[in-house]
């Protein structure tokens, strides 16, 4: 907390019927700002992820500090995101938690139309603010490494086992082409992370 400036007032969302499921709560006021900066705070749970649909995120604990500030004819954000999240093992599927800290930043402008370019947002003059919610699921998602693994020795070995018999048997079974490719449509029983985890056993 001690990063935030003594100017800068601590601001709820502008919309009192926050609804839970739509992500309300991350509506920003710009075109109406009283104050030439502002502070949000955010925690975001578990629930935060399911509203969002993030089915690679199973859990969550992180706290958001967003100010922002009126500059000229733009909106200058900036975020600190700090917590955890937990995502499945790319190897043994077992709860995997990793760290999170991330600064990041929007310019965000008013305009006719939705736009994005780089980091500069354009949004609707007649709606006046921004939903910063999917930006902040981005920059967390960004922030992780690309492979989701346990140190060395620390998957879950009956897991592990359990996978690579399961994933022999299937190979076996493998006869029907017609079958196969149901199961790649990700609508079929099997859960798109087999062939994932496939691919990961096949090349090792
Ligand atoms: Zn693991």
């Amino acid at each position: 907390m001690d990063k935030i400036n003594n100017s800068s007032y601590l601001c709820r969302p502008v919309y009192s019927m926050v609804k839970v499921g739509e992500l309300n709560t991350y509506k920003v006021e710009l075109k109406n700002m009283r104050e030439d900066s502002c502070l949000y705070e955010y925690t975001l749970d578990s629930q935060f992820f399911a509203d969002i649909e993030a089915p690679d995120v199973r859990k969550g604990n992180l706290t958001v500090t967003l100010s922002v500030r009126k500059t000229g004819g733009a909106y200058a954000l900036s975020f600190h995101t700090e917590g955890t999240v937990t995502v499945p093992c790319d190897r043994c599927l077992d709860d995997l938690e990793l760290p999170v800290e991330t600064d990041d930043r929007l310019i965000v402008k008013l305009g006719t139309d939705f736009a994005e370019e780089e980091d500069i947002i354009t949004v609707p003059e007649e709606d006046g603010y921004i939903n910063v919610g999917w930006y902040i699921y981005e920059f967390i998602m960004l922030s992780l490494p690309i492979k989701h693994v346990h140190a060395p020795g620390e998957c879950n070995a009956a897991m592990t086992e359990i996978l690579s018999r399961h994933l022999a048997t299937e190979t076996a079974e493998e006869t029907d082409p017609s079958d196969e490719e149901e199961d790649t449509t990700g609508n079929g029983d099997i859960d798109p992370r087999w062939n994932d985890l496939r691919k990961i056993l096949d090349n090792n």
